[in-house]
């Protein structure tokens, strides 16, 4: 899809399965199931969907999915299928030393396993030539989880990003690239982050986990796994609004049926108009 000069695609790095309960926080299961079934173990199969981006000469992804570093305990429990990152990039002639910026919109290991790769019991950068570009905050509580978050943070998808030095942390909201803005904003965590991409008088949103699939656009419909919940909203009401009025394209992190979506108001309800990105 082309935003003036702007040009992105959508990549599936692959799926997994999360607690469904956990995903709709205070929603009853009888009206979340019929958004999402769940299979036998309560789970609701959820995509990763990551973005590669080119604007201003830059090739820049947004995302890396779960990666790679996983044993098969894990890998079950989670139903992970992938990672098929590497292979959606090269679809579209990029390889991983293509790439010029990694944007993780948070540390949360969906969203950037496949920072890194291991070679020879080393885990090194699996973007040779990249910059990776996260929000201070988010870093610093990604080195001290707490009780209640340190299973969704692996140290081994970032911490050897700093060590090689490839790491740029944020104080604020940026332009990282000509239509590439990022906006911190708190919610699930602290210090996430959400990518405004726009170009030719368009814009895309990828809301990141503010709105991780389009069930979540209801308002109350937010994750158990979000930190501050109550701020979730806040932001909610601020950006899904934004979004109807400017007429932004909505690009979902974990749907896995519609990623990519117009938002419209028809008579006071929001609409969802799933739209195909490639
Ligand atoms: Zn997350």
């Amino acid at each position: 899809m082309k935003l003036g000069q702007l040009e992105f695609h959508v990549l599936v790095d692959g799926h997994l399965g999360l607690d469904g309960g956990a995903m709709f926080g205070v929603i009853p299961k009888p009206m979340w199931e019929k958004k999402i079934p769940a299979d036998a173990s309560n789970r609701i199969t959820l995509a990763m969907n990551c973005l590669l981006v080119r604007a201003g000469g830059k090739t820049i992804l947004v995302e890396t999915g779960a990666g790679d570093k996983w044993d098969a305990k894990r890998r079950d429990i989670f139903a992970l299928d992938g990672p098929h990152l590497t292979k959606r990039l090269l679809d579209y002639g990029v390889y991983p030393q293509d790439i010029d910026i990694v944007i993780n919109t948070h540390l949360h290991f969906d969203h950037c396993g496949g920072n890194t790769r291991v070679e020879k019991d080393k885990v090194i950068s699996a973007f040779p030539h990249a910059r990776y570009v996260v929000q201070r905050g988010e870093f610093e509580h990604a080195r001290r989880p707490n009780e209640r978050d340190t299973a969704s943070y692996f140290p081994d998808n970032y911490v050897p990003i700093q060590t090689a030095n490839k790491l740029s942390l944020l104080e604020a909201d940026r332009a990282i690239a000509p239509g590439v803005e990022l906006i911190r904003v708190p919610g699930h965590t602290e210090n996430m982050q959400c990518v405004k991409l726009s170009g030719g008088g368009k814009t895309a949103f990828f809301f990141a986990d503010l709105v991780p699939t389009q069930a979540h656009l209801n308002l109350p419909w937010i994750m158990g796994y979000d930190l501050y919940p109550m701020t979730t909203l806040e932001n909610k009401k601020k950006w899904i609004p934004e979004a109807v009025k400017e007429g932004w394209l909505a690009i979902f992190a974990h749907d896995a049926k519609n990623p990519a979506a117009y938002l419209r108001d028809r008579d006071g309800a929001l609409e969802a108009e799933p739209t195909k990105v490639d």
